[in-house]
């Protein structure tokens, strides 16, 4: 509760007791589990309140967190710009979950830094930026949908419903990898046993997410695994990249990698794993690491991202083949803090 206290709580609660506000929730650019469970589940609870909410995206949620209420009614920036420019306008309190800084939505931080509305940003992610009026940000929290869940709880605990619920624990269950990492704290048990008394179906969801996928992501799975992973057992590495004729072929949709970039650390020995997809205009890269070797700073010197410890992001500009090339360089300058990382 002491986070929460950090938010002015008060003047949050006053603000939505007051009278039907135009609230607009965004989230991250490719958005996860996370960004889109923590997004519906506030959607669904501010409705109940009364209030006229949207929320907006950068670009599409993958399919896969399509079942979840509410989740359809997302406003995708880049499919329909004039209306989420219009909501934007007419925002009167605005929700920034998921991310640290409005570089991460650039697509339309430059229509929201003029809005003259109150601003909350939720997150759990180091660095917090300092355009919001209020923040919570906790980097020892599981996932923004924990927060979320306990400043729903802390404005008007019951108006959480069973929808709600199960949205927070999508939330919390892919942040955590099925509660294998940034999970060991009670309170985030404390959280899912609550969820569990609103009647969430957990194996339910679980399949909803896991359990759903298509044929085509399958293979290229096989494929990533196959064919495109390269094993550096010297810098105690491995890393996966898709070309734009990959995805192609496998008929990608938005998604359909994710988690991939995980496996290669399930290799015994394995702390660094990164993998790379190429787009139109850049390469994303997404890195991860086991124990004390920490990815989010070579994000940030490298690839202009950012993100967790052991769990980041970034982009490259430059072309597919010489982005790995770097990288590999990058390997042999971190090589000593490989083998030495637990
Ligand atoms: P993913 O690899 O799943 O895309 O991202 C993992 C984490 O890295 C995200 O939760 C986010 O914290 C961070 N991240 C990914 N891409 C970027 C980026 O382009 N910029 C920043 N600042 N962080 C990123
Ligand atoms: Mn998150």
């Amino acid at each position: 509760m002491e986070i929460l206290h950090r938010l002015k709580l008060r003047k949050i609660k006053k603000l939505l007791a007051h009278k039907s506000q135009n609230i607009v929730i965004v989230s991250h650019r490719n958005p996860d589990g996370d960004a889109m469970g923590s997004s519906v589940a506030l959607y669904n609870f501010l409705g109940k309140l009364g209030h006229k909410v949207n929320i907006v995206v950068p670009n599409a949620y993958p399919q896969f967190l399509g079942w979840m209420k509410g989740v359809g009614e997302t406003l995708v920036f880049e499919k329909n710009k004039d209306k989420c420019v219009e909501v934007f306008r007419n925002c009167t309190i605005l929700f920034t979950l998921d991310f640290n800084d409005l570089s991460r939505v650039r697509e339309f931080a430059e229509y929201l830094l003029p809005v003259n509305c109150y601003k909350v940003l939720i997150d759990h992610h180091p660095e917090p930026g300092s355009f919001a009026d209020f923040s919570v940000s906790d980097t020892s929290v599981s996932s923004t949908s924990e927060l979320v869940y306990l400043f729903m709880k802390a404005v008007s605990k019951e108006n959480i419903d069973k929808d709600i619920a199960e949205a927070v624990y999508v939330g919390i269950m892919t942040d955590t990898g099925c509660f294998s990492f940034n999970s060991s704290k009670k309170q985030t048990f404390d959280v899912v046993g609550e969820l569990l008394q609103k009647n969430i179906d957990k194996d339910k969801v679980f399949g909803l997410v896991y359990n759903n996928y298509s044929i085509d992501r399958m293979r290229l799975l096989g494929h990533c695994l196959g064919n495109r992973m390269v094993y550096l057992p010297e810098f105690r590495s491995a890393y996966i990249w898709l070309t734009q004729d990959d995805i192609k072929r496998f008929n990608f949709k938005v998604g359909d990698s994710e988690g991939f970039v995980n496996l290669p650390l399930s290799v015994k020995g394995v702390v660094f794993s990164a993998f790379f997809t190429e787009r139109e205009d850049i390469v994303k890269i997404s890195l991860r690491s086991k124990g004390n070797f920490a990815v989010n700073s070579i994000a940030q010197r490298f690839y202009q991202g950012g993100g967790h410890p052991n769990a980041a992001g970034g982009e490259s500009k430059v072309k597919l083949t010489e982005t790995i090339e770097t990288f590999v360089n990058i390997l042999k300058e971190y090589k000593q803090e490989l083998l030495d990382a637990e």
